[in-house]
């Protein structure tokens, strides 16, 4: 049982690409890619025995197991060489019951989570994690890569900063000047990141960033990339098991949010649903 997953057009043209391919929008209409897996061989698992494996790897030190992501590897990048996995053992965070907010807008029973809650103190590492490692592996196959590149307003950069410095892999960080905090900003530049504080706005360093990721020495690490989904999307897969809960398709409406932060959890449910891992319904 071999798996197996690959970049694809995510509005449907013809093209199959490897993960280790420096590639971030369709040839054909320029949309976004999206990470498909072979579901077929993941239904290849019973329920109870992914659910019995992903049980056993939680919070224990066998590399890379323990992670809130790499924990499901074989849903996230399963090809990926485990050498070149870069983790900070990120997820597992945990989800408090806010019982009187809750009560104050009429929700009996209310859960919150909050991503921040992380070794880098941003929400962004599940994404992060699975980026930086796919850069790992392009590299262990010879690419030239100089950096990682990034636009930010903090979050994104504090976490590839981290990342990437856990790697030894440089980084670059484009923010707009006087418009990150103190402590977001303090990050990067802790963490080895060259930091440069441009005279524009978020939209404004984006541009430069993909200008410069048409050289593929520089690899792009803001949203656009749909590897970060893959990891973002584990937020849903840790959450369902906790609460022993997978909810029905019609019931998660909440989670079509316009904002790709909103939608990648949207995405982890749709993958359970496809790949028939709905083990964990009551
Ligand atoms: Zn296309």
């Amino acid at each position: 049982m071999k798996h197996d997953a690959w970049f694809r057009c995510s509005d449907g043209c013809e093209g199959r690409w490897e993960l280790t391919e420096i590639i971030y929008r369709c040839p054909s209409c320029d949309g976004l890619l999206e990470v498909k897996h072979d579901v077929e061989i993941l239904k290849g698992r019973s329920s109870a025995a992914w659910m019995s494996l992903f049980d056993r790897r939680y919070m224990r030190t066998s590399w890379p197991y323990g992670s809130g992501v790499w924990g499901k590897k074989e849903l996230v990048y399963p090809q990926l060489n485990d050498d070149n996995v870069v983790s900070i053992y990120e997820g597992g965070t945990n989800l408090f019951w806010a019982e009187r907010l809750g009560e104050s807008i009429g929700l009996e029973d209310l859960w919150i989570k909050q991503n921040g809650n992380g070794h880098s103190g941003s929400f962004k590492d599940l994404g992060i994690t699975v980026l930086v490692s796919a850069v790992k592996e392009i590299m262990s196959r010879g690419a030239d890569i100089k950096a990682v590149v990034c636009a930010s307003t903090g979050d994104t950069s504090a976490s590839v900063s981290a990342y990437c410095a856990a790697a030894g892999i440089p980084s670059v960080v484009l923010l707009p000047r006087n418009k990150v905090s103190q402590a977001q900003l303090i990050q990067p530049i802790s963490n080895g990141s060259l930091t440069l504080a441009l005279d524009t706005d978020f939209d404004g360093c984006m541009a430069l960033v993909e200008q410069l990721s048409k050289d593929k020495r520089f690899y792009l690490a803001n949203s656009v990339n749909p590897l970060r989904i893959e990891g973002q999307k584990c937020h849903v897969k840790s959450d369902a098991a906790r609460c022993d809960y997978l909810p029905k398709r019609q019931d998660s409406q909440q989670y079509t949010g316009a904002l790709r932060q909103y939608r990648d959890p949207w995405i982890g449910f749709k993958h359970l649903w496809a790949s028939g891992l709905e083990f964990y319904r009551k």
